[in-house]
């Protein structure tokens, strides 16, 4: 059975970066009759973020994007966290040990300091512990049998690190990228195990991939370097025959494609990149999400899906089902995507169309009481949603658009009327107000009908009149149409809305 998994580090908010990986992981799983898991790798205590795995699943709820395991939804190889599996990894490393795949490591920090000011040159300014200066290092490759036993007898602190073979060729088939190969001499001897005993990340994704009988492991591409040190750990454990198939996934790139995109490119373009809201605990400074933008999660999800994937045809409008069916691994491209704010935007408007006004109205009440305007009125809310929805983009804009159905305009833009305002319009509009006063009807064509004979039988033209009445409404040049207003707001509101402007 498939099984794949996300493995984030609490670390932080989730990128655009972040969410896309969860996304091909579930869509892959999905399509496949598979599980997702989720899996919190957390041994570097010193990365740790309060409140940073919350986020992640909060992240994956508002997104539609659940997991099948993982220490939230539980499973059958809980713990999902690694700081709860503590246990579990000593032994591999000292089984690598055993093997001779890998070896103590005695060195203080101050040495590994020194050795980094002895051997660095101009061309290596920060020397790698590898094959050419384990040799000079003080481990159990260096020291006997009987130093390395003494030193661990008297719990002398040491770390394990893997022994990277010296020039040997390290290849694998990533769906993606087809076949990948490295070279061992330009990869150090990463640390498998630390001193305080808790695994690097090298070893627990290793195992841990292993121990949850993961079939596909899709991640960043910024992982690509460490792949080797992870496919000789498949190998050196013994497990080779189990390990699972490898994407890395292409970057997501500036808007103008130089290099990755980062929080700093959202704060300087004005953009999010996180998936909603994120608060830095120790900063207290807040990073604006997707979410609070005002995106449908629909729309960031099928966004997200064509950064770096299309379904081979000029398609681009999928829902999460359409994108399960679809999805292929072997089509996302080997090349970092563009992020482009504007045709995010697209997304979601295209996404507001296709949810229809009645579907909209609980996000778009919502965003109106954050703006303390409080809707009880669906119907008249979805008659607002399906006049206004083609100027609106993301959810906030319903509130610049639409607020003026439920609340007067807070200012009227009276000097864009000034220069042509005359008695004759004046009294116009006195007469308007009789004539409505009076009326039975308050539909569009008949609101329209009287205005534009009373204009007539006044000898003004009717557009001279409609953007001084579409002001009174709105209190600006914007909006639809103003009989449709009118006809909304309904009569009582009209008047007096004639009326607070011609005092
Ligand atoms: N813990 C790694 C991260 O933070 C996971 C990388 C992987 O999927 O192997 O992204």
């Amino acid at each position: 059975k498939v099984r794949v998994r996300f493995a984030p580090s609490p670390t932080g908010g989730l990128h655009l970066g972040g969410v896309r990986t969860v996304l091909f992981n579930y869509l892959f799983a999905k399509q496949q009759g598979g599980d997702f898991i989720v899996r919190i790798e957390d041994t570097d205590q010193g990365r740790f973020v309060e409140g940073a795995e919350a986020y992640i699943f909060n992240t994956l709820k508002w997104c539609g994007l659940e997991p099948d395991e993982s220490p939230l939804h539980g499973g059958p190889y809980a713990p999902y966290r690694q700081s709860e599996r503590k246990e579990n990894y000593r032994q591999y490393a000292e089984q690598l040990v055993q093997n001779g795949f890998a070896y103590y490591a005695f060195d203080t920090t101050a040495e590994l300091e020194e050795m980094r000011n002895q051997f660095k040159t101009p061309e290596n300014p920060s020397p790698q512990y590898n094959h050419s200066l384990r040799g000079k290092m003080k481990n159990s490759l260096t020291l006997t049998a009987q130093e390395t036993e003494t030193l661990l007898a008297n719990g002398t602190p040491h770390v394990i690190r893997i022994k990277m073979p010296l020039n040997e060729t390290v290849s694998f088939t990533d769906m993606i990228r087809g076949e990948v190969s490295f070279n061992t001499s330009q990869v150090d001897d990463k640390v498998l195990l630390k001193a305080d005993g808790m695994p690097t990340y090298h070893l627990a994704v290793v195992v841990d991939d292993y121990l949850m009988k993961i079939t596909h492991a899709f991640r960043g591409e910024e992982w690509l370097p460490s792949a080797p040190v992870h496919i000789l750990l498949w190998d050196y454990l013994g497990w080779k025959n189990e390990m699972p198939q490898w994407a890395h996934l292409p970057l997501i790139l500036k808007p103008d494609g130089n290099g990755k995109l980062s929080k700093r490119d959202g704060d300087r373009l004005g953009f999010p990149v996180f998936a909603m809201d994120w608060t830095d605990p120790k900063t207290n400074e807040t990073t604006i999400g997707f979410k609070e933008r005002g995106f449908l999660p629909e729309a960031f999800v099928n966004l997200l899906a064509m950064l770096g994937w299309n379904d081979g045809t000029d398609t681009e409008i999928f829902t999460i089902s359409e994108l399960i069916e679809k999805f292929s691994m072997e089509r996302v491209h080997k090349g970092g995507a563009k992020f482009d704010y504007e045709k995010a935007k697209w997304f979601n408007h295209e996404w507001m169309k296709k949810a229809g006004a009645s579907n909209l109205v609980p996000a778009v009440k919502q965003v109106f009481a954050q703006n303390g305007i409080e809707i009880n009125d669906d119907a008249l809310l979805t008659k607002v949603i399906t006049l206004v929805s083609d100027r609106c983009t993301l959810l906030p804009d319903f509130v610049q658009q639409g607020s003026f159905f439920f609340v007067p305009p807070s200012t009227i833009d009276t000097d864009a009327v000034k220069p042509k305002w005359d008695e004759k319009k004046n009294l116009f509009f006195a007469e308007l107000i009789r004539a409505w006063e009076l009326s039975t009807l308050w539909e569009v064509h008949d609101l329209e009908k009287e205005f534009k004979e009373l204009a007539a039988a006044n000898q003004l033209k009717p557009g001279d009149l409609m953007l001084p009445f579409r002001i009174m409404l709105v209190g600006g040049k914007f909006g639809p149409g103003v009989f449709d207003i009118a006809a909304l707001i309904g009569k009582s509101e009209t008047i007096k809305r004639i009326q607070h402007t011609l005092s």
